[in-house]
């Protein structure tokens, strides 16, 4: 059995940056990543709006709040370190009814509460000058935030874990996992490994991971796919950076926006519509095993009945080009169905509660020798550094683990 101290189920963004910072915090240590697919970023980080998000939305104290501010400063430390392309244009967050302002105010809390730099809140003129072609009673301005390529930046995660003696390993799918008392086996196809330490990041399969590993997990991570839009080049001076609308609180999605790409296109999107497959990137796709857990699940039908309405409203929406651009013109009233053709799509990986809810926060289950990442969708592109240090971290502290102990018997 080939052995490892430290393997990673996963090459997103997120097992990358955890097989990094082991390695900054334990040189020498072995560390192995297993990942499907042939290349990194095949999934959620290979399709994501490749936005550095600011840390402005998340509750106070929440680890998505902790994460993406302290990521963020990192990510863009390490764009600009690492030559990754990247940019600061700021974002505007829009209030287009009044009704909507009390939300934005909490958000601009949130803001100043996270400390979040440079946030104010903006009237109409003040939104006209920072974007002219957007329209809203109020708005917040976060002049800190970025745009990068987030495959670019898993990329180069893979280069320096090689390059610092790590192994990334592609068309390596794990089909089953078991502890014993002194490792964690891993079988693939190839075969078996074995490692002191093992921390899942398998995205939009953890939750099978994890129950595969034994883990008490009731949740089921529920793919829902953001669909975009791009805009003819005649039309980007439309818009300057990000424009956002206020988020409805009952959901972790952000609602359909303008996006810089770091490449100079403009997207359109992402919605948030119910997949049938954890990996269907189109419409039609549908996977039998993935449907068929989906509605064996209670949760599922919990949210069905509790979100309907706007559940339908998403698929409408994801159907009806005509729907999708008058959601558009609310935050820019100029643009015109013509102006937009059909752009891509990613699935995030959702974590739901047996009782119907989305899970808000960040969720990473320590079970013995394993850490599972059971739900990082967005921001944890931004975050991966900040969310690798803190695996890290966790299990350098558990007592019965001592990394460094076995890095030294193993070398
Ligand atoms: C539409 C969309 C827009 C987003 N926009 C942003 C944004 O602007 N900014 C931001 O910060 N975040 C954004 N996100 C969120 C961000 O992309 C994710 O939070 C992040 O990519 C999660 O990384 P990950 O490594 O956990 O998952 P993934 O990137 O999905 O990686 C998981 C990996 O595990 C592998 N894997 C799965 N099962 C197995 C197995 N059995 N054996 C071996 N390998 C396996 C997969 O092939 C995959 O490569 C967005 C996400 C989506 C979908």
């Amino acid at each position: 059995m080939k052995s490892a101290d430290v393997a990673i189920v996963g090459a997103g963004i997120v097992g990358l940056a955890t097989a990094l910072e082991t390695l900054r915090c334990y040189p020498g240590a072995r560390v192995l990543v297993l990942e499907k697919e042939p290349g990194p970023a095949a999934h959620q980080t290979g399709h994501n709006s490749g936005v550095i998000h600011s840390g402005i939305y998340y509750r106070p104290g929440s680890l998505k709040a902790r994460y993406s501010v302290e990521g963020a400063a990192r990510m863009v430390k390490f764009c600009s370190e690492q030559d990754v392309p990247y940019r600061i244009c700021g974002k505007v967050i829009v209030a287009v009814r009044p009704e909507q302002v009390p939300q934005l105010e909490e958000l601009y809390r949130r803001g100043l509460a996270n400390g979040v730099p440079g946030v104010r809140m903006l009237d109409a003129a003040g939104l006209h000058e920072i974007e002219p072609n957007a329209a809203g009673v109020r708005a917040i301005h976060v002049p800190g935030t970025g745009i990068t390529d987030y495959k670019q930046v898993a990329q180069r995660y893979a280069e320096m874990i090689a390059r610092s003696g790590g192994e990334v390993r592609y068309g390596e799918k794990i089909r089953g996992v078991r502890q014993t008392s002194d490792q964690v086996v891993l079988s693939t196809d190839g075969g078996e490994y074995g490692a002191a330490y093992v921390v899942n990041c398998a995205g939009l399969h953890s939750d099978r991971i994890a129950r595969s590993a034994g883990a008490q997990v009731k949740d089921r991570i529920i793919p829902f796919r953001g669909e975009y839009y791009t805009l003819e080049p005649s039309r980007h001076d439309l818009i300057r950076g990000l424009i956002y609308p206020v988020p409805d609180p009952r959901f972790p999605f952000l609602g359909v926006h303008f996006t810089l790409r770091i490449t100079g296109e403009v997207e359109a999107g992402p919605n948030a519509v119910l997949a049938f497959s954890r990996e269907g990137y189109s419409k039609g796709r549908i996977n039998a095993r993935d449907l068929a857990e989906l509605t064996a699940f209670p949760g599922f039908w919990r949210m069905a009945r509790k979100y309907w309405r706007t559940g339908s409203a998403e698929i409408y929406r994801s159907f009806s080009k005509r729907a999708f651009v008058a959601a558009l013109q609310e935050l820019v009233p100029a643009i015109q169905s013509n102006d937009l053709r059909d752009g891509g799509s990613g699935v995030r990986a959702q974590l739901v509660e047996p009782s119907g809810s989305l899970v808000d926060d960040f969720r990473l289950i320590h079970d013995r020798r394993i850490t599972h990442v059971c739900n990082v969708p967005s921001p944890a592109a931004t975050a991966s550094l900040a969310i690798a240090a803190n695996i890290v971290a966790e299990f350098a502290a558990r007592a019965e683990l001592k990394l460094g102990q076995t890095v030294q018997s193993s070398s």
